[in-house]
């Protein structure tokens, strides 16, 4: 089964892909993920990526495209994947098509999850992750059983991204209006998008997400 996670900055998508990676045995592919491992590893890609992720834009598409290429193309993606955060435009989207195709590959579902700006903003500043294993926490609505400590690991060290904050939050909504939310009805086309509320509580949003997978 292969999916597609796809919602504006802060909809839940790093942590719906999680769980999904568990409970169906998935591989999570996060060009988010992807592209901050390069700038932490210095890589071309990542001297390129900085400036414009810390501003909220794109990156280029021929640069986003080769880069889930060459991650499709591994063996451990045969069995399965979940995209979170591409595609992002409609060039990526037709790219992702045609790489698919290339192999005899197919999407099962387009999951979109809906959630209004106001809210995406409170969910983005409150956003930080382990250092030690990267589980997803929030400040108000995700807190570790433990303060201090991940549920996950036991680790006590947390990070925040350098690109969540309340300024740049605007612009890469503005972005997803612009650039992404326009794929929706390419998808919609091809009869595979479902949409889920993304707003629930993160539980009950899982609950919509396995519904909508079972029953397609
Ligand atoms: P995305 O990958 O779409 O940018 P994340 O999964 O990183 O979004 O979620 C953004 C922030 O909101 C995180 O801090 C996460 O803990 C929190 N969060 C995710 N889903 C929900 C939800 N349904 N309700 C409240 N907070 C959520
Ligand atoms: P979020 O969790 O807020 O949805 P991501 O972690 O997916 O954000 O992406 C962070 C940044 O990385 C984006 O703002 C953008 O600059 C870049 N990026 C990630 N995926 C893509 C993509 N498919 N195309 C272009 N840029 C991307
Ligand atoms: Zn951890």
């Amino acid at each position: 089964m292969n999916v597609i996670l796809l919602g504006p900055p802060g909809a839940g998508k790093g942590t719906q892909a999680k769980r999904l990676e568990k409970r169906h045995n998935l591989i999570q592919l996060s060009t988010g993920d992807m592209l901050r491992a390069a700038v932490a590893s210095g890589s071309e890609l990542g001297k390129k990526a900085k400036s414009l992720m810390d501003a909220g834009h794109l990156v280029p598409d021929d640069l986003m495209i080769s880069l889930i290429a060459d991650r499709i193309d591994q063996p451990d993606c045969a069995d399965g994947f979940i995209l979170d955060g591409f595609p992002r435009t409609t060039a990526q989207a037709e790219a992702l098509d045609e790489m698919l195709a290339e192999k005899g590959m197919k999407l099962h579902s387009v999951i979109e999850m809906k959630v209004e700006d106001e809210i995406l903003v409170d969910r983005i500043t409150g956003r930080y992750t382990c250092a030690n294993c990267g589980a997803g926490y929030h400040d108000s609505f995700q807190r570790p059983k433990v303060a201090g400590v991940c549920d996950a690991c036991g680790g006590t060290e947390f990070k925040r991204r350098a690109d969540d904050t309340a300024e740049t939050v605007r612009t890469r909504l503005a972005t997803y209006h612009a650039q992404t939310a326009p794929i929706l009805p390419y998808y919609q086309g091809k009869g595979i998008l479902k949409a889920v509320d993304g707003m629930a509580g993160i539980d009950q949003v899982t609950d919509q997400i396995e519904r909508v997978l079972g029953a397609a």
